[in-house]
This record gives structure tokens, sequence and C-alpha cells, in this order.
């Protein structure tokens, strides 16, 4: 990567942001594409420093961000505009910055759906779907699938009073979609067994010796499941599924997805005229995580 005077900077900004894939996956990218873009990782530890990036990103040529934990709340609350994906999402993961103003977008939510797609030959429309998990990759999963009409989504978390709170955010919007949210409960088992794609959307599956957030006898041949959990090639979920005969994916596909669409927007906007080259980021972030393995560091 060669920098120069013309070089236009982009970001990932989070706390902590040491372990964050995207600046491989992004510089990678701008490479194959030729653009004169560099993406820097910006530690970010509180509201504070928050709204100093926040007032670099406005003033300083930035052409946009990506936003991971725990700023995606904040950043929605601060972009001057959102898209309706963001909105549904209750959260920003990507912002585009221009003439000193923060659009606000949610590409966990398209991410979502193109990896499904890829990875699972796997459409949404007409299907019933049970996130397990509650928090901001949920919000983005529930908005996946009510935007592309779903017929049921069971939203299952250990504190249901969550699940609740992204179902209210959502529900005028759902149209044909049915949403129940459930705790871990045997009607949580029933939604679970009854649905065709069910998504983790829970953290656990990050370190290594996690357990699955749902008991095995829950999953059944013919489901695919979707871990969002990109750190490790198998977690304890997706072997249960896989030894119950279904078909399970990991979160790097919707990683790459999602840092992709990022960039199609810096690009174009929503005109989606040129797209950015999914193979090698997916190949960049499995090289780094090869290394981090090597180095010991996940
Ligand atoms: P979050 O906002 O902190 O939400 C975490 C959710 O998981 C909450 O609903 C929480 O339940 C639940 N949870 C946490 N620990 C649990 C446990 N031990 N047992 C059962 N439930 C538990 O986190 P997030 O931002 O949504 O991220 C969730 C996961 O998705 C992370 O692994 C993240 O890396 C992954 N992710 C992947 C992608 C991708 O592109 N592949 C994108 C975004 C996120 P309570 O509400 O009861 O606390």
């Amino acid at each position: 990567m060669k920098i120069d005077g013309r070089t236009k900077p982009t970001a990932v900004i989070g706390w902590p942001i040491e372990q964050s894939l995207s600046p491989v996956m992004h510089n990678a990218a701008y490479e194959a594409l030729g653009l004169n873009w560099a993406c820097v990782p910006f530690a970010v530890p509180d509201d504070n420093a928050l709204d100093t990036f926040l007032e670099a990103a406005r003033r300083l040529g930035f052409v946009g961000f990506n936003v991971t934990m725990p700023h995606k709340q904040a950043v929605l609350a601060a972009c001057d505009e959102i898209t309706l994906r963001a909105r549904l999402s209750g959260a920003v993961n990507t912002v585009r910055c221009a003439q000193g103003r923060l659009a606000g977008y949610n590409t966990d939510v398209d991410g979502v759906l193109e990896s499904l797609e890829q990875d699972a030959g796997f459409d949404a429309c007409g299907r019933c779907v049970a996130i397990i998990g509650a928090g901001g990759a949920a919000g983005a999963a529930l908005a996946a699938f009510v935007l592309a009409r779903a017929q049921g989504v069971a939203v299952v978390n250990r504190d249901v009073t969550r699940a609740q709170s992204l179902i209210a955010r959502i529900q005028e919007h759902a149209r044909g979609t049915e949403l129940k949210a459930l705790a871990l409960s045997p009607e949580a088992e029933q939604a679970v067994r009854r649905a065709d794609l069910v998504v983790n959307a829970t953290p656990l599956g990050m370190s290594a010796g996690d357990p699955s957030p749902i008991p095995a006898h829950w999953i059944r041949e013919g489901h695919v499941v979707m871990d969002m959990v990109y750190h490790r090639p198998a977690t304890a979920l997706m072997q249960d599924a896989r030894a119950a005969g279904a078909r399970a994916i990991g979160g790097l596909g919707m990683l790459v997805a999602q840092g992709a669409r990022a960039i199609d927007i810096w690009m174009d906007g929503d005109s989606g005229q040129r797209r950015a080259p999914r193979d090698v980021m997916r190949a960049a972030a499995e090289a780094a995580l090869a290394q981090m393995d090597q180095e010991g560091k996940r």
C-alpha cells in the first residue's frame, strides 16, 4: 500500500480495537480496486474520545468509517441522517462523510442476508427464523429478516425484556412477518425446532471452550445454522449442528459482506455500480486470523 499526499482516510473505531480485522480487509480491497484510500484503526475508549473523533471525521477529509463495539448506538444518535436499515437495527456500523455531514448506515443488515445467500444458498423470504441473543447484532439480523419478508422471527434471549425491546422498535414495519420474544424456555425450544434458520447473535463461541447458547437437541436435520461468531472455524453450536445433519456457517462471510458493503457505499452511495472484491477481503481476513493463531492471540 502506497500512502502519499492525496491518500484519503477511512477508519474503524471501537474499544478495544486491536483485534479488528477491518484494516486488513479494507486495505486489501482498496489496493485491488486501485483506490488511494487507507483504513486506520482508532481506539476510542469513551464518549469524549468519540466526540473528538466525530469532529475530525466531519472536518478532516474522511471518506467514511466503520463503527464497532461499544459505539454503534451513540453514533446512530450523532449522525445527521440515517437509513431505514440503521433505524430499524437501532445501530450504525458504517458512516459516510461528505461536506461535513455524517450519514449513518447499518451494513450488518445486508451482510447477514448476503452471507446466508452466498455461503448457505438460503433466502429468508417466507421462511421462519430463530435469533438467539437480543443485542446489537440481533437487532441487525431482525431488521434483515423483516426487510426480507420472513414468515416469522422468534428472538430468544436469557433476558426476555431485551428481546421485547428489539421487537417493539421494528413492529410497525413487520408487515406480514410474525414476531415473538421468548426467554430460553420450552416455548423457545419449539420455536427453534420449527425454524428453518437458527442464528447465534450472542458472543458465546468467541472464546475457546465456550458452550453453545442453546442445547444440542434443539437443532435438527434440515436446519440452516448461522453463528455470527467469526473468531474460530467451528464453534460448539456449529459442531452440534453438523452432528445433527444441519448446515452450519460461521460469521466470517457476514463480516466480509458488511465490510464490502461499506466500501460499496463509500464508492457510489446507494447506486451500487461498483462492488468491493469480497474474495480479496475474505482471503485477507483469513490470513490475519491465521497470523493471530500463530501468535497465540485468539
Ligand atoms: P451485545 O450487543 O453485547 O449482545 C450480546 C447478546 O448476547 C445479548 O442479548 C446477551 O444477553 C447475549 N449473551 C451474552 N452472553 C451470553 C451468555 N453467556 N449466554 C447467553 N446469552 C448471552 O453483542 P453484539 O454486538 O450483538 O455481538 C454479538 C456477537 O455477534 C459477537 O460475537 C460479535 O462478534 C458478533 N458479531 C458478528 C458480526 C459479523 O459480521 N460476523 C457482526 C456483529 C456482531 P442479555 O441481553 O441477556 O445480556
